[in-house]
């Protein structure tokens, strides 16, 4: 794909032509069919199969380094993985649920149908751009809506790149991608969608939430906050250490559920540290330099991550760096770990979002468990523990968008689990049934039967109706 094309975003009059087509199209064919909705899921898993490396290649351009691997595993297989998941299951999803009907207004009979909701609105970042742009279309698609998505501006090879795949793929008043800079995002978060999926940062989402309030868009907003990652006394160490320091250099640490901080028994950092310096040396040889270690995404993020290291130092932390290979002209930023850090510093402020890990020891889970319920609720939590009445105790004790127990980042790769936050880390939840559910209006429905007792509480009232009264209200 050419890179030297201008990309010319569109006008709020085009944002709004796509839209009305969208609309006019949706109330011309409100309920797309089992093998029509298939068809469409089967058309996003090929435009994936089919484009892999042109993907991956627009990804590794707009990071400036991110290995094609790195892209294939974390965001090609995991779409199409979840765009296979709802074609075997979308017939089951899509069946009316019947529901049980009280005595008194059987043998009437009661279901939930579940109704395309029209035009979807998605909102997507630049950290993941092709698995947060495609894991909620399935989900929009596989509950029979039509769908306009909002890329980053951040990534505009890629961003580009997929509007063109879109285009090949779909209709344009089925499924259509819309480029531009955060005025083109404003206007498309202004539109009266039907439901507006955003995904990015907190503050952000305060302003796509206001906008949505104005036409009572319904909103689902994954957001992101400060994971944490607790190691429980007698659980190993090391086991930890290699497990979290995984999860915090996928892509650099820029990964909305990376552990953002690491709460360790007091005494046990250095464990810690030495683990964890030797697993990123067996993960990356050449360390920030290794071809599987993905750049900072732009220069005002290395700035953003290196400016947390000099403000944590300067106010007593000390950071404990685990690889060499550091380069500001390749944005290639070690993972490091910090020390000795408090609420003062911007490290343990600001989602960190890089691969930079404070480790904050502790002397009882109690106090574990204090100082994560004490801080807003994140997206996600990693707890190490063997101890089944603990990991209990933690699960009820504990508030998070989800949970992974004894690793970290896998509760996102499971199709049948909810994806979201709670709190100020998001609002809703998606991914398998759930997004299905989430974009579907799922419409209560009474069958009243041919030969039914209603009259027995309909006027003219009397002594029957009172009989009656003293019996319900008991
Ligand atoms: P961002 O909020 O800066 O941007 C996200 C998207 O919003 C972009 O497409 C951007 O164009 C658009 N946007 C910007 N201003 C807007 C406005 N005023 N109105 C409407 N849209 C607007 O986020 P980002 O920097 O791209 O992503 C990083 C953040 O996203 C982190 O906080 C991370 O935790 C979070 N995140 C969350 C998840 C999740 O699933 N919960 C996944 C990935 C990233």
């Amino acid at each position: 794909m050419s890179t030297t094309n201008v990309h010319v975003a569109p006008t709020s009059t085009q944002l709004d032509t796509i839209f009305q087509r969208q609309r006019e199209a949706f109330r011309l064919k409100p309920y797309p069919s089992l093998s029509e909705r298939k068809a469409h899921l089967k058309a996003l898993c090929r435009l994936l199969l089919e484009n892999g490396q042109a993907i991956a290649a627009a990804i590794d351009a707009d990071f400036g380094h991110r290995s094609s691997h790195e892209t294939q595993v974390l965001e090609v297989f995991p779409a199409l993985q979840a765009a296979k998941h709802a074609r075997w299951h979308l017939g089951r999803w899509m069946r009316p649920e019947r529901k049980h009907v009280s005595v008194l207004f059987q043998p009437g009979r009661a279901r939930v149908v579940k109704q395309p909701l029209g035009v979807v609105g998605i909102i997507v970042p630049w950290n993941y751009p092709l698995y947060l742009a495609v894991g909620p279309l399935i989900s929009a698609l596989a509950a029979g809506n039509r769908a306009m998505i909002k890329m980053s501006e951040m990534t505009p090879r890629f961003a580009e790149l997929f509007e063109k795949l879109i285009g090949s793929y779909f209709a344009q008043d089925y499924v259509a991608v819309v480029n531009g800079g955060v005025d083109v995002a404003q206007a498309f978060a202004a539109k009266p969608f039907d439901h507006l999926l955003f995904t990015g940062s907190t503050a952000v989402g305060h302003s796509v939430m206001r906008s949505a309030a104005e036409n009572l868009t319904p909103v689902t907003l994954e957001l992101g906050g400060k994971s944490p990652a607790i190691v429980a006394p007698d659980f190993p160490v090391d086991v930890a250490a290699r497990r979290i320091i995984w999860g915090k250099c996928l892509n650099a640490g820029q990964t909305c559920i990376a552990p953002d901080y690491v709460l360790v028994p007091e005494g046990k950092e250095q464990e810690f540290i030495d683990t964890a310096r030797d697993e990123v040396q067996r993960l990356y040889p050449a360390g920030a330099a290794s071809a599987d270690y993905s750049a900072i995404i732009n220069a005002r993020h290395y700035a953003r991550l290196k400016g947390y290291l000099k403000d944590a130092q300067a106010k007593g932390a000390k950071s404990a760096l685990l690889a060499e290979g550091e380069s500001e002209t390749s944005r290639k930023l070690p993972p490091a770990l910090v020390t000795g850090v408090t609420d003062a510093m911007q490290i343990m402020q600001d989602e960190i979002f890089g691969p930079l890990l404070p480790i904050v020891p502790y002397r009882s889970i109690d106090d574990a468990l204090a100082y994560v319920g004490k801080r807003p609720r994140p997206l996600a939590m990693y707890y190490f523990d063997y101890d089944r009445a603990r990991i209990r105790r933690i699960l009820n004790d504990s508030i998070a968008g989800g949970v992974t127990i004894n690793d970290t980042v896998l509760h996102i790769a499971q199709d049948n689990l909810p994806f979201g936050g709670v709190g100020p880390s998001g609002m809703g939840q998606y991914h398998g049934e759930e997004g299905f559910n989430l974009f579907s209006k799922r419409k209560g429905v009474f069958l009243q039967s041919r030969f039914n007792g209603l009259r027995l509480f309909k006027p003219p009232f009397g002594r029957q109706i009172e009989t009656i009264l003293k019996w319900l209200l008991r």
